[in-house]
């Protein structure tokens, strides 16, 4: 493989987890199955301290709205609240001192000022690569998977998917082991990509910008019941917290 810089590496096994543009994926050919969302998400973030104005405010809150959602996480020493930005809205308005006020003053009615210490523009994408591995090559992290960050599943995928591939590729290298051993890998992480970590973003998206009523009201039942029957409670979290998805990838054969 050659480096940026010239210099060439050789090794028995690439791992790609260079991230979502990875140059890796993309010299391999691997598609990068998907879709990209129309709207953008704007991160804006302040060193307002939210939870002194909001009582009980969680670390990590949704606020489901069908004209606008939006998302606030403390950080340290600051509070990143996300807005989605329509695809008509260009960018020198969203960069806009402006526009940035107008979507903090959503937060809480009537109060605006607030200082912006960072604002960044994401473009949004549900992606899967076709396949993690082509032969001696292996796809890990965004290089193989990509999705929206309401559910904060992304990093967290990645990280499975590293403890997955390295347990195995250590048993090819050092035991022996066939290294079909690898395709295991594509076939557990990938389908629990697909099947877990794709269709819960997506559906958290949905629940959060639900303009049916009746959606509205369905989703909201569908909390209210997790939150009353520890049972529920129980399913709901081991499947939000990706418990479920490795549980689920263990099955795999
Ligand atoms: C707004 C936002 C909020 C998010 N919130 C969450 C969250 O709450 N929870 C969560 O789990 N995830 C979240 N994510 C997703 C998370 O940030 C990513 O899934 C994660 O950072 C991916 O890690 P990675 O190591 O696979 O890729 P990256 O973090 O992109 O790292 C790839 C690395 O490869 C390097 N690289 C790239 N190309 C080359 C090259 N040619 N040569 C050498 N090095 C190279 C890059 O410099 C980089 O260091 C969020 C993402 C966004 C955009």
């Amino acid at each position: 493989m050659a480096l940026e810089n010239g210099e060439q590496l050789e090794g028995s096994w690439l791992i790609g987890a260079d991230g979502a543009r990875s140059a890796v994926r993309r010299a391999t050919g691997i598609e990068f199955e998907g879709f990209t969302w129309p709207e953008r998400f704007l991160v804006l973030s302040t060193p307002f301290e939210f939870a002194d104005a909001i009582p009980g405010l969680a670390d990590v809150t949704y606020y489901a709205d069908p004209e606008e959602w939006f998302f606030l996480l403390r950080v340290p020493g600051l509070w990143r609240a996300m807005f989605p930005v329509a695809a008509e809205v260009s960018e020198a308005e969203i960069a806009s001192d402006a526009f940035a006020a107008a979507r903090m003053a959503r937060i809480i009615e009537g109060r605006g000022g607030y200082e912006i210490r960072h604002r960044t523009l994401y473009r949004v994408h549900q992606r899967v690569a076709q396949s993690f591995r082509q032969g001696r090559v292996l796809l890990a992290g965004d290089a193989a998977h990509i999705n929206n960050p309401l559910g904060g599943m992304g990093l967290n995928g990645g990280v499975h998917d590293a403890v997955n591939l390295a347990g195995k590729l250590a048993q090819v290298i050092q035991d022996g082991a066939p290294d079909s051993l690898l395709d295991h890998y594509d076939r557990q992480r990938r389908g629990v990509t697909v099947e877990h970590v794709q269709r819960q973003t997506i559906a958290n998206k949905q629940n959060l910008e639900a303009k049916e009523p009746e959606a509205q009201r369905a989703f909201r039942d569908r909390m209210r019941e997790a939150a009353a029957d520890p049972v529920k409670a129980h399913a709901y979290l081991t499947g939000i917290s990706m418990i479920a998805s490795l549980r689920r990838a263990e099955e795999i054969a």
